[in-house]
């Protein structure tokens, strides 16, 4: 039976792994729905390929160019954030949610309140607006898939039981590039080094949360929302070699992993079968030839990030959504190279020191502390450079 698919950053990291999925098994999936941020070189290319029924480009200066690379395909041609709202409204058996940042939320809330399962890779719009969306899911109905590898090993090894019964939740961490290295060694590194994960290829955004370790603190946050144990049952625990990609505890002390390579399409394929499983291309395990598996406890005097979550989202309220903000701005100004490497955590902290915001309600609350969260961050960017 051929399913409807709805991807959101298709020119993405997750967008291409899964274009790579859907390409291999054409009769499975007809796409119909492709968006990207910039890139309408791309953009046209894949809608040429997979002919979906709107292409979006959300940055509305490159519209005219989309809808001439469009012209003569029948393809719709549509920009803007209010396009991408709709898009995410239109019909679809699936939603692949892989824009990165809270560029992604208003699409993947539209999508949830239409009632639409949701492969979720966006995880920063479930750390800004985790309790909205949840709320929508369970009020629509819609089903949200974790795609991110932890989550999505950990709902794999949610099936083993019962929630209710879990004892702990614990999340892999690989540790980043620069597990091994001491504060003042980390002062001094580049972007290019911090983009250069040992283990995953993945977009620049999140290779830098990899490094300072915010991504484990995201996706901390993440798992609070999607799987409701509690948060002190849920820990980090570093494996350099990313082969575990997370564990669930039960109170019987059954402990069980969900193992794979390295390799997005993985995850990815879960969530698009599900609840099925289709065949992937992707490397089989070999743990003769792997042969160890190491694992340390977070060290979070050096990675002071995970911490940071930990706190956000006990407090709660706004405090997640202001911590996510401040740290797209942070990520965004080292790429630029206009902080060093320290400076992103430590930005996020001062951003944090500010009076937490009132408790969002709507979808526009969360929008207002993201806003105010970044212009507060864009300011001690422009003190961190003065200094
Ligand atoms: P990426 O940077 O490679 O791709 C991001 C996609 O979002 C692109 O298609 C881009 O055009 C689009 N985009 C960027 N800014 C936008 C904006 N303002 N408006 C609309 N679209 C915009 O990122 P990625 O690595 O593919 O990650 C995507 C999401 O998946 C992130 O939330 C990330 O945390 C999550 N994720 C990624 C991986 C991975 O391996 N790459 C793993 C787990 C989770
Ligand atoms: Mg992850």
């Amino acid at each position: 039976m051929t399913r409807r698919l709805s991807l959101f950053g298709a020119t993405g990291s997750v967008g291409q792994s899964t274009l790579d999925l859907v390409r291999r098994d054409p009769g499975a999936w007809r796409v119909t729905v492709l968006t990207a941020h910039s890139d309408v070189a791309e953009l046209a290319r894949l809608a040429r390929e997979f002919r979906p029924d709107v292409a979006v480009i959300a940055d509305p200066r490159h519209y005219d160019a989309l809808k001439e690379a469009l012209a003569g395909t029948g393809i719709e041609a549509a920009a803007g954030s209010d396009a991408l709202v709709a898009a995410a409204e239109r019909p679809t058996d699936l939603v692949m949610a892989a824009i990165v940042g809270t560029a992604g939320l208003a699409p993947t809330m539209a999508a949830l309140a239409a009632g639409y399962d949701v492969a979720l890779a966006n995880k920063e719009a479930l750390v800004s607006a985790g309790a909205l969306m949840m709320a929508a899911a369970r009020l629509s109905g819609a089903t949200i898939l974790p795609v991110d590898s932890e989550h999505n090993a950990i709902f794999q090894c949610l099936a083993g039981g019962r929630i209710d019964q879990v004892r702990r939740i614990i999340l892999t961490a690989s540790g980043g590039p620069f597990r091994t290295m001491s504060a003042e060694e980390m002062a001094r590194v580049t972007p290019a080094q911090a983009v250069a994960h040992p283990n995953w290829s993945m977009g620049a955004k999140i290779s830098v949360d990899s490094a300072t370790m915010m991504n484990k603190g995201l996706e901390l946050i993440e798992a609070h929302h999607l799987f409701p144990v509690g948060l002190d049952r849920l820990e980090i625990l570093v494996h350099p070699q990313s082969v575990i990609h997370s564990l669930v505890e039960y109170v019987d002390c059954s402990t069980l992993a969900q193992l794979g390579s390295p390799d997005m399409r993985i995850p990815i394929a879960s969530a698009l079968a599900w609840p099925e499983r289709m065949a992937t291309p992707c490397m089989p395990l070999d743990l003769a030839q792997i042969g160890r598996l190491d694992f340390a406890a977070p060290d979070e005097a050096r990675f002071p990030a995970t911490a940071l979550c930990r706190a956000a989202v006990a407090e709660g309220g706004a405090r997640p959504a202001q911590l996510n903000a401040a740290n797209e701005v942070a990520v965004a100004a080292f790429l630029k190279g206009r902080i060093a490497f320290p400076a992103i955590v430590d930005l996020v902290k001062r951003v944090m020191d500010a009076e937490v915001p009132a408790v969002p309600q709507t979808l526009q609350d969360i929008f207002s502390v993201d806003a105010a969260s970044r212009a507060a961050a864009q300011q001690f960017v422009d003190q961190y450079e003065h200094a």
